[in-house]
């Protein structure tokens, strides 16, 4: 993607309805063959950043380039940009054959193209054989695929998706994502999907920006958005997160020594900090360790694998069984609750704790994410 021109490039957008600003300078790249996700809650402009780079309305400020051109000028019809709207937005009375037929009708093609070419993409959609049908007499999967076909059938540069499985149920959800995610291969189109769903968010993108109250909050791959978030928001946003509060100690190059609680741990940060500033340690469930204190009493090899620093003591409230993992509540001696998550091993797939079990808690170092303390 390095070095390519971006395929749509934002520059300072803002959108402001009266007095309200929908979206603040905003600065994107989308690049060719990109499936990238604007990833937000209800009402943070995730809908108007798609309906300005369609061309439903003009940017208040700021400037939309698509392949390097500003396309302040250009109406929707002309910008080589397709979009499935959230709620599909299908002609009722026409049959499916003429919902998707009907772009390229307006645009003149023959006859002959249009019939090779509506054919062409339900096959792609897995809808021959439903030519015939109305929407009303189609399940809401198969709504989906017909709006999707509807805006792929004119070649666009760019699909536009606003939260187009938002209507499906968990199981159709899961297939579907995987469907728009081959179908995005195969086309090699660039698809910016929006949604408030992380997960989808991360299963399906090359890249996901995460939006909160008309700003981005950060672009980066999933894994990069997950490991690495830039602030609180985003880690708080994408999954579950716990949050103990340090003292840095000592720096020595990307080692620091935090004093959390009454435990001093080594951490790793590529961050400059300062000495003795407040920080955040971040830390995902499944990357924290418990064992009861009885099992790290008498199993020495236990001891030894377990952080250098120490360990957190505290009490278990709570264990909650989720299939394929379940989650460990502990109340730390000091105050905090923090969240584990542990897997099922096959040997012993039972859960291992019981509410009021003393346990150790800790993390392999270099797993935490360290952030300074905001405002
Ligand atoms: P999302 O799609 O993320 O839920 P929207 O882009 O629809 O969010 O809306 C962003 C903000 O802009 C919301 O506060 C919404 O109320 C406001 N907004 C959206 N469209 C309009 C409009 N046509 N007129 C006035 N306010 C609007
Ligand atoms: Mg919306």
């Amino acid at each position: 993607m390095n070095g390519s021109a971006p395929l749509i490039q934002l520059k300072q957008v803002s959108k402001r309805y009266g007095d309200q600003d929908a979206l603040t300078d905003i600065d994107l790249e989308i690049f060719n063959g990109e499936f990238i996700t604007i990833l937000g809650p209800s009402g943070c402009g995730k809908t108007t950043l798609l309906r300005l780079i369609a061309g439903f309305e003009p940017v208040s400020a700021g400037a939309i380039y698509l392949n390097g051109r500003d396309v302040a000028d250009l109406p929707p019809e002309k910008r080589e940009v397709n979009t499935v709207f959230q709620s599909y937005a299908l002609f009722p009375h026409m049959s499916v054959y003429d919902n998707v037929a009907f772009g390229l009708r307006m645009r003149g093609l023959a006859p002959d193209e249009i019939r090779r070419r509506v054919g062409e993409v339900l096959n792609l959609v897995q809808l021959a054989g439903f030519e015939g049908r109305r929407p009303n007499q189609l399940s809401g999967g198969q709504q989906q695929r017909v709006a999707v076909a509807r805006a792929i059938v004119n070649r666009p540069l760019v699909l536009l998706l606003d939260e187009p499985l938002s209507a499906l149920d968990y199981r159709l959800r899961k297939q579907m994502q995987l469907d728009l995610k081959h179908l995005q291969r195969r086309l090699g189109i660039t698809f910016v999907l929006v949604t408030h769903d992380q997960e989808e968010a991360f299963s399906m993108s090359d890249r996901v920006v995460v939006l909160n109250a008309g700003r981005i909050e950060q672009v980066g791959r999933p894994s990069e958005v997950y490991e690495q978030p830039h602030n609180l928001y985003v880690a708080r946003f994408v999954g579950e997160i716990n949050l103990l509060d340090g003292r840095v100690e000592q720096i020595e190059g990307e080692r620091i020594t935090l004093q959390i609680g009454h435990l001093k741990i080594g951490v790793k940060s590529n961050r400059a900090f300062a000495k003795g500033k407040a920080v955040h340690v971040l830390l995902r469930p499944e990357d924290l360790r418990v064992e009861t204190l009885k099992d790290l009493a008498d199993n020495p090899a236990l001891k030894n694998s377990f952080a250098d620093g120490g360990y957190f003591t505290g009490t278990v409230e709570e264990t909650i069984y989720k299939g394929a993992t379940y989650d460990v509540t502990v109340r730390l001696d000091g105050g905090r609750t923090i969240t584990a998550t542990e897997f099922f091993n096959a040997e012993d797939a039972t859960i291992y704790f019981r509410p009021g079990d003393r346990v150790a808690v800790s993390w392999i170092e270099g797993w935490e994410v360290l952030l300074p303390h905001e405002g």
